[in-house]
């Protein structure tokens, strides 16, 4: 069974389903409202649960009601919360998404996701150095990103450092990560490159390995040499939403049967995802990957 930590955002999405944006000042009769847990972090955290993998997050959450949801949904999930902190100053974090005519305005309050500090971090470093990888994201302050991947170069643990939301980021930080798992449009920013160079001309470029996701097309890494590709697997897609999540937790849980093999898993795993509703609603269990891949 992988070990996996990791050290990211939770948040409650508050969506709105509505026919139409209301205009600024105007107040609209919504269709319906509903509450599901997200945030990077959490999304990856439960998805590599259910691959089967050992796995502890490293978070903060607020003393509210959302922190209570949020924190039990991700017990119930077998997810060791033991090192999510609780912070009284402020509350969790939250992602409000209206959803109408096929698009999303989304706005996130980081709230509690702020206050994950490199001190809270180091304090796990018992279970990074008995970890098989370790799973970062952007969504909490950049010091943590940096402690997460300090320690994890220290303790000679692969960190992947998954850029999202993107922001372009030194070298000698990035050389840190095992592996870089952005988009294309996410590498760019990275790398504070044009939009239009090719994605191939970047991943040779980039300071650390990359595992570049594709979307429909799948995903092509490289870790030295040329990029290779893997295909995506062909699916109806219903929600594309946490797909890159399903994707960075199998790469994590599989990294030890090797790069192509891993890939390959994340990207069946990622396209089981997107044939269900939901980021955390729609992460297949390690049985229907299993029975997927046949
Ligand atoms: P992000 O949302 O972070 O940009 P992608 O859209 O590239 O991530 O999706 C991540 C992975 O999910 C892809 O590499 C691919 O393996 C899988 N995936 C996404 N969309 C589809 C799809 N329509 N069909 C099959 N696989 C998909």
């Amino acid at each position: 069974m992988a070990r996996i930590v990791v050290v990211g955002s939770i948040n409650m999405d508050l969506v709105t389903l509505t026919p139409r944006f209301a205009a600024p000042g105007e107040t609209l009769l919504g269709d319906r409202f509903v509450t599901v847990p997200g945030g990077k972090g959490a999304n990856q955290a439960v998805a590599a649960a259910r691959l089967g993998a050992q796995v502890a997050l490293v978070g903060a959450l607020g003393q509210d009601a959302f922190g209570d949801q949020l924190l039990d949904g991700l017990q119930r999930e077998h997810v060791d919360t033991s090192h999510v902190v609780r912070v009284d100053d402020v509350g969790s974090g939250t992602a409000s998404i209206t959803v109408a005519e096929g698009e999303n305005h989304i706005i996130v309050v980081p709230g509690a996701n702020a206050r994950v500090t490199p001190a809270q971090v180091e304090k796990a470093q018992g279970l990074m150095a008995r970890a098989d990888a370790v799973l970062v994201q952007m969504e909490i302050p950049m010091e943590s990103v940096e402690a997460t991947l300090r320690l994890g170069h220290h303790l000679g643990v692969p960190v992947i450092l998954n850029p999202a939301p993107a922001q372009k980021l030194p070298a000698s930080l990035l050389k840190q990560a095992r592996y870089l798992t952005p988009n294309q449009h996410e590498l760019a920013i990275l790398l504070g490159a044009k939009h239009d160079t090719d994605f191939r001309e970047l991943m040779i470029k980039a300071p650390a390995p990359v595992v570049l996701t594709r979307g429909a097309e799948g995903a092509w890494y490289r870790d030295g040499g040329e990029p290779a590709h893997q295909e995506g697997f062909a699916v109806e897609a219903v929600d594309t939403t946490g797909a890159g999540d399903t994707f960075n937790a199998a790469l994590a849980v599989f990294l030890n049967e090797g790069l192509p093999q891993a890939v390959r898993k994340a990207c069946a795993a990622a396209a089981l995802s997107v044939t269900r509703l939901g980021a955390q609603g729609g992460m297949p269990t390690r049985a229907e990957l299993d029975a997927f891949l046949g």
